[in-house]
C-alpha cells in the first residue's frame, strides 16, 4: 500500500507538471487535491509521507472519524455536498469548503465561522453541464448573487469556483464543462472586480483536460489510493 501510495503520486505529480508545460502552464500553479475518502488513515499517511499535505473529504463524518487521529499540518478540504446541519463539524476541521451551493449554506458557514473564530476558504460548487442529478448552482444570475453575498461575509473567503464534469463525458464535452467553469470565474470577477484565484476541477479520469482549462486544483482518488468500492 505505501509503495504504491508513493509511486501513484509521484507519476501524477509528473502528469500534472506536464500538462502545466503543455498549456503554457506556470510550474506549480496546478495543486494537487489527494482524496481519501473510503480509504483508511494508514493511506492517508502513506502520502503523507510521500510529501502530500491537502486532502480531500466528501462526506462530514469521515472526514470527523479521520482527521483527528492524523498530523495537524494536514489541510483538510471538503468537497462533497454539505446538509446545512452538518456544517458545524465541517467548518470546524476543513480549512476549505468547495461544496457551497446555495445561500443558506453561505449564511450558516459565516455565523459558525465567526463564532468560532475560523475563517475558512470557500469555493461555489457549480453544476455546468445541466445534469439534473448533480448538485450545485445553476445559472450565472445564481452564481454571481451568491458570490457577491460571500464578498460581504467577512468570516469566510471567497476562493473560486468548482465543478464536476459528467461520468464518462467525452473530450468535447471535458472541454466545454472546464471552459464553461472559467469563462464563469472571469464574468463574475470583473462584475465584481474581485479575484476569485482557485478553479476547482479535473479529476483521476480528466484532470489533464482540467488542467489544459486552466484548473488551479485537481480532485484526485482513484489514480493515487486505487478503486473504491460503490460507497
Ligand atoms: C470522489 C471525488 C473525487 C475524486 O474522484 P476520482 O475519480 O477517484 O479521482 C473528486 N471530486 C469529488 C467531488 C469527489 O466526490
Amino acid at each position: 500500500m505505501k509503495d504504491h501510495v508513493k509511486k501513484q503520486l509521484e507519476e501524477i505529480r509528473f502528469k500534472i507538471s506536464e500538462a502545466e508545460k503543455k498549456s503554457g502552464r506556470l510550474p506549480g500553479s496546478v495543486k494537487l487535491l489527494a482524496v481519501s475518502k473510503t480509504f483508511p488513515p494508514e493511506a492517508v499517511m502513506a502520502a503523507y509521507e510521500a510529501g502530500q499535505r491537502m486532502f480531500g473529504e466528501n462526506r462530514v463524518q469521515e472526514l470527523e472519524s479521520k482527521a483527528p487521529a492524523l498530523p495537524r499540518d494536514i489541510e483538510w478540504h471538503l468537497i462533497g455536498h454539505l446538509q446545512s446541519n452538518k456544517a458545524v463539524k465541517a467548518v470546524k476541521l476543513a480549512s476549505h469548503i468547495h461544496s457551497v451551493d446555495s445561500l443558506k449554506l453561505l449564511q450558516r458557514i459565516e455565523s459558525l465561522a465567526a463564532e468560532s473564530g475560523r475563517l475558512p476558504s470557500i469555493l461555489l460548487e457549480m453544476n455546468v453541464s445541466g445534469e439534473e442529478s448533480k448538485f450545485g448552482i445553476s445559472g450565472e444570475d445564481e452564481a454571481l448573487r451568491i458570490a457577491e453575498q460571500s464578498l460581504k461575509c467577512s468570516h469566510v473567503r471567497l476562493a473560486g469556483l468548482m465543478t464536476m464534469a459528467p461520468l464518462g463525458a467525452d473530450e468535447t464535452e471535458l472541454r466545454k464543462v472546464f471552459s464553461g467553469l472559467r469563462t464563469l470565474r472571469d464574468r463574475i470577477e470583473s462584475s465584481l472586480g474581485t479575484k476569485l484565484p482557485e478553479l476547482s476541477m479535473g479529476m483521476s479520469q480528466d484532470y489533464e483536460t482540467a488542467i489544459a482549462e486552466g484548473s488551479t486544483i485537481v480532485r484526485i482518488g482513484t489514480a493515487i489510493f486505487g478503486g473504491r468500492s460503490a460507497q
